[in-house]
């Protein structure tokens, strides 16, 4: 990006729903350059907090049928006249170039909607950089005023958790598989899940679709996230993506357990805590960054290193030495 343009200005423009400034604005928060990073700190200073979306976190490997999901689903719900966004996280993007929504006509509708935003994940992002643009372009699309975030990840895990940690609702979305399938989802993945969607419910592979949801209905029942969540949550339906079945009844349901945590103050608590963990986790990454870019530190890192390497200190006194470097930076 060869020039910003300012703050205020931006801000005003993403607050009042422009949807190409939002792009800019998020293309702006991607960025690693060190001037655009203050020009992203004053944005998202500019823009504020004061405006929430219900973000849904939304898994499920690839083929399973999320891009179909997202496109009926988003299309339902911009259809009742909300507005909906769509975020992509795929930190190991080196597949097909890079993003996972890169090929627009995965969502072809959806795209074209005047209601939708849909942003795909940049080709090239830093491990750890990840967590912290999608957080940023979720703040971004709340600020301008979408009522749902949809956070799409594929992945094995990691990015999983990640998601977790800023969504309110976790969907899992998963094909209709023989009995012996249930083990190959990750236990830790599935104690994410407020819902868990078992998609393709349709023709040939329906009644394999319910055995299924009856299947992760039972696993369920022994992984109860929060037990101030209503009784039946965890839960396990059947949806199909493409004949457009159960959406409305998983959209129900997504609606009812946000209700149930709003009015149980569940909903507060858990977006204290996700803000604190994030607060923690960018400080903390900051000073990783700053250990790195810092020539003297650099240079403290070096020496001690180098005493490390030929048994003259031991690692933790040598760590010591650098952290006293690093305190002697401070203001
Ligand atoms: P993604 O990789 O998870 O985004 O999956 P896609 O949405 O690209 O879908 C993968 C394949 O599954 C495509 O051929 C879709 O047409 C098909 N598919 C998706 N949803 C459904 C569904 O509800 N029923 C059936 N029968 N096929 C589906």
């Amino acid at each position: 990006m060869t020039r910003n343009p300012a703050p205020d200005d931006l801000a005003q423009r993403i607050r009042a729903g422009d949807r190409r400034a939002l792009a800019k604005g998020i293309t702006l928060v991607e960025s690693g350059r060190a001037d655009d990073r203050v020009a992203a700190i004053a944005l998202l200073t500019a823009l504020g907090t004061d405006r929430q979306a219900l973000r849904i976190g939304l898994s499920g490997t690839p083929g399973v049928g999320k891009s179909t999901f997202i496109e009926s689903f988003g299309l339902m719900l911009t259809g009742q006249g909300k507005r909906v966004a769509v975020l992509a996280v795929d930190p190991s993007s080196a597949r097909s170039g890079g993003s996972i929504l890169g090929d627009k006509t995965r969502m072809d509708y959806l795209a074209r909607d005047p209601l939708a935003f849909i942003r795909p994940s940049p080709s090239q992002t830093q491990l750890g950089g990840v967590a912290r643009r999608t957080r940023e372009a979720v703040a971004l699309c709340e600020a301008a005023g979408f009522d749902i975030v949809l956070i799409e990840t594929v992945g094995v895990g990691q990015s999983e958790t990640m998601v977790a940690q800023m969504a309110d609702l976790f969907v899992l979305l998963l094909a209709p598989a023989g009995g012996d399938e249930l083990q190959g989802v990750k236990r830790g993945i599935m104690e994410m899940a407020d819902l868990i969607l078992v998609n393709k419910a349709d023709g040939d592979l329906k009644s394999q679709a319910m055995r299924t949801c009856a299947d992760y209905a039972g696993a369920l029942r022994l992984l109860r996230k929060r037990p101030q969540d209503p009784e039946d949550f965890p839960k396990a339906m059947t949806v199909s993506a493409l004949e457009q079945h159960g959406l409305a009844a998983a959209w129900d349901d997504m609606q009812h357990l946000a209700n149930w945590r709003r009015d149980t103050g569940i909903w507060d608590e858990v977006r204290l805590a996700q803000v604190s963990y994030w607060f923690t986790e960018d400080v903390r990454q900051g000073l990783v960054q700053l250990l790195e870019s810092d020539p003297a530190l650099q240079d403290a890192m070096t020496t001690a290193k180098a005493q490390v390497l030929s048994g003259k200190l031991a690692p933790s006194v040598a760590a010591a030495q650098v952290l006293a470097a690093l305190k002697g930076l401070a203001p």
